[in-house]
């Protein structure tokens, strides 16, 4: 399946979620219902924005330098040997 056919079923597929939705609770229920999820992802990624999830700190052996956590080698001195800090 290319991207284009699967846009275009993600596309039918939330039109007759809309469609679904305004027809069972009404329309200016299923407006207010639609503004607030939107709301939500909005308030959601301010949210993480602000406060992005705090992750383990990573520290390199050999040199001290402060790593990210995913990062599989320091940056610095090659060093494939790191510890948690906390
Ligand atoms: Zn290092």
């Amino acid at each position: 399946m290319d991207n284009g056919r699967r846009w275009w079923l993600i596309v039918v597929a939330g039109l007759v979620a809309g469609l679904y939705l305004f027809q069972s609770v009404g329309y200016e229920a299923g407006i207010a219902l639609i503004a607030a999820t939107i709301a939500g992802v909005v308030a959601l990624k301010w949210y993480r924005k602000r406060n992005p999830p705090p992750g383990p700190s990573v520290r390199c052996v050999r040199c001290g330098t402060t790593l990210s956590a995913t990062a599989r080698n320091c940056n610095q001195c090659g060093s494939a040997s790191w510890t948690y800090i906390n």
